[in-house]
């Protein structure tokens, strides 16, 4: 085999969720592909290395040219609900059930004393920022998977979060246990905002 073609297949099968055989059909895919929709390709993956950002609210991402994403800059959204998500999947799994005009924030990590991941890596300072300056929150969702690193933070918000008269509320156990929100179904989705508290 031809070393360039092999260094693709070993590129492509670092990617999560490729197996090697996957790897090698992708890459067959990808050197018989007319050369026009290849350099398209390429210049995508740079761009989104380039010009994606994090959104300077919620830290979703946000293309390099706005500061605020979407959702952020959208002044039709409900300003009383902040909805807490771990990471930016897990935002756009909520936004695809299609119903929700909140707003969110997204913390980035989980605590996790193994890892030794603590409140400083997590953009939990900012999100703290956000509820004190910001009287029309009324209420914040905790929106994180149900695991021990994520009990341990949502544990960690809601002692020592600036304002006390927040409601704070949660996903229903409705989540499958090992699964994830990034994972979870619409319905299930639904039920389990539906039934937070
Ligand atoms: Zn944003």
């Amino acid at each position: 085999m031809p070393e360039t073609l092999k260094r693709l297949i070993d590129i492509i099968a670092f990617l999560p969720w490729i197996g090697e055989k996957t790897a090698i059909k992708l890459a067959f895919f990808l050197l018989k592909a007319n050369s026009a929709y290849v350099k398209n390709f390429s210049k995508i993956l740079q761009d989104v290395q380039n010009e994606i950002i994090e959104c300077s609210s919620c830290h979703g991402m946000t293309d390099r040219s706005n500061h605020l994403c979407k959702i952020c800059s959208d002044e039709t959204r409900d300003n009383s609900i902040l909805c807490i998500v771990e990471d930016y999947l897990d935002m756009l799994s909520i936004e695809r059930v299609g119903i929700y005009r909140w707003r969110y924030h997204v913390l980035g990590w989980s605590i996790s004393p193994i890892q030794w991941t603590m409140p400083k890596d997590l953009t939990i300072t900012h999100l703290f920022e956000r509820v004190r300056s910001d009287v029309l929150i009324h209420e914040m969702i905790l929106a994180t998977n149900p695991n021990i690193e994520w009990e341990a933070t949502s544990l960690y918000i809601r002692e020592n979060i600036p304002r006390k008269n927040l409601h704070i509320s949660r996903l229903s156990k409705g989540l499958p246990h090992a699964g994830s929100i990034e994972y979870a179904d619409e319905i299930t989705l639904l039920n389990a905002f539906k039934g937070r508290g």
